[in-house]
C-alpha cells in the first residue's frame, strides 16, 4: 500500500548556509540539514549546493519518496513568486534563476518560491510568535533589514512582490545616501552592519569605551557582549539602535494598525537589550489607540523561520490550507 504524501521539503537559502529540512503539515521538522552556500564560487555552484542539500536530506532521513509533496523555498532578493524565479539577489548573485523550473525537473515535485522575510512571516503566523494573528509583521534584523507583512490574514506582496523594504524606508531624511538611492535609510541606521560601522567611527573619534579602544572595530555581538558587561559606550549605541528601529515600527503600526511584530534575525540575539527600548519608543511616539492593540515580540522559531515558512507557503499556495486550519 502506498503510504500518504503528507510530507514538504522546507529550503531556506541564504548568502553563507543553506539549510534544508523534511517538515510535516503540523510544523514538525523531522529530519534537517546545513551545507555551505559558497556564493564567492558563483551561481550555479550555489544552485548545485541547493540541489544537493536536497538530495542528501533525501538520503539521510531515508524517506520514502512517495510520501513527499512538493518543495518550498525561501530566498532573499527580488522575487517573482508566479514564475518561481529569482530576479535579483545580492547574496547568492542569482540573477533571472528560474530556481522552481530548475528543481521541479530535477526532483520531480512541484515547487514554490517565496521571499524570505515573507516565509519567516508565514511561519511565526501559522507555529510561531503570532499564532492566529490576522495582522502580523515579521522584521528580520541581521546584516540587513527587512520586513514581511500579512495583513487582515494575508500576505502582502505588492505589484512587484516586493513589498515589505523595511530596511529602506527614510528614518532621517537628511541621512547618508542609500545603496538602493534613498537617504537615510534604517538599515543604515539600525542593521548589525551599521551597529558595527558606528561603533568604529565613534571610537575613531575618540568617543571613550572601557572596553574597546580607538583602533578596535567591534562587531555588532561584541557590542551586545560590551553592553551586558556595562561598557555605557556600547548600552548608548544600542539604545539609539533601538530607537531607531523603534521609529521605524512606529511608521509601520500607523500604516498598516498591525497586531503583533515579531522580531528576528542575528542581531535579535540582543533582544533583551534592544526590545525594551523599541517598545518604549513605540509607546512615547506612536498614536495610544494603535500603539495599545501591537505585541512587539521576538521571534519563536529563530533558525528554522525560513525553512518552516518555506513549507508553510507551500502547502498554502497547493490548497492545503494550514493557515486556515490553526485557526479553529
Ligand atoms: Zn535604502
Amino acid at each position: 500500500m502506498a503510504e500518504r504524501r503528507e510530507l514538504a521539503i522546507g529550503i531556506d537559502l541564504g548568502g553563507t548556509k543553506i539549510l534544508a529540512a523534511l517538515i510535516t503539515k503540523d510544523g514538525d521538522i523531522l529530519s534537517n540539514l546545513e551545507v555551505e552556500t559558497l556564493a564567492a564560487k558563483g551561481p550555479d555552484v550555489v544552485y548545485q549546493q541547493v540541489v544537493s542539500s536536497v538530495h542528501k536530506l533525501i538520503r539521510e532521513s531515508q524517506v520514502n519518496k512517495n510520501r513527499l509533496l512538493g518543495i518550498g523555498i525561501a530566498a532573499a532578493g527580488v522575487i517573482n513568486m508566479q514564475n518561481k524565479e529569482v530576479i535579483f539577489a545580492n547574496n547568492t548573485g542569482w540573477r533571472n534563476m528560474p530556481i522552481g523550473e530548475l528543481l521541479e525537473s530535477e526532483f520531480e515535485l512541484p515547487v514554490h518560491l517565496v521571499n524570505d522575510a515573507n516565509a519567516a512571516a508565514i511561519a511565526e503566523r501559522i507555529w510561531g510568535a503570532g499564532k492566529g494573528a490576522e495582522n502580523l509583521v515579521y522584521i528580520t534584523v541581521s546584516t540587513g533589514i527587512g520586513a514581511g507583512i500579512i495583513s487582515d490574514g494575508r500576505l502582502i506582496t505588492g505589484e512587484g512582490d516586493s513589498a515589505g523594504e523595511f530596511g529602506h524606508i527614510s528614518i532621517d531624511v537628511n541621512g547618508s545616501k542609500c545603496g538602493c538611492g534613498n537617504r537615510g535609510c534604517l538599515e543604515n541606521l539600525a542593521s548589525g552592519t551599521a551597529i558595527a560601522k558606528t561603533a568604529k567611527e565613534k571610537l575613531r573619534n575618540g568617543e571613550y569605551s572601557e572596553f574597546f579602544t580607538e583602533t578596535d572595530s567591534p562587531s555588532a555581538e561584541e557590542i551586545g557582549k560590551a553592553s551586558l558587561k556595562g561598557d555605557t559606550f556600547s548600552q548608548k549605541l544600542l539604545k539609539e539602535t533601538a530607537t531607531y528601529l523603534g521609529v521605524g515600527v512606529t511608521n509601520m503600526v500607523h500604516i498598516l494598525n498591525t497586531g503583533v511584530i515579531v522580531f528576528g534575525g542575528g542581531v535579535m540575539n540582543l533582544s533583551d537589550i534592544l526590545l525594551p527600548e523599541i517598545k518604549k519608543t513605540v509607546n512615547q511616539r506612536g498614536i495610544p489607540s494603535m500603539v495599545d492593540r501591537v505585541n512587539i515580540v521576538k521571534s519563536e522559531l529563530g533558525m528554522n523561520a525560513g525553512v518552516l515558512g518555506a513549507v508553510g507557503y507551500y502547502f498554502e499556495e497547493s490548497g492545503d490550507k494550514v493557515l486556515a486550519s490553526t485557526e479553529k
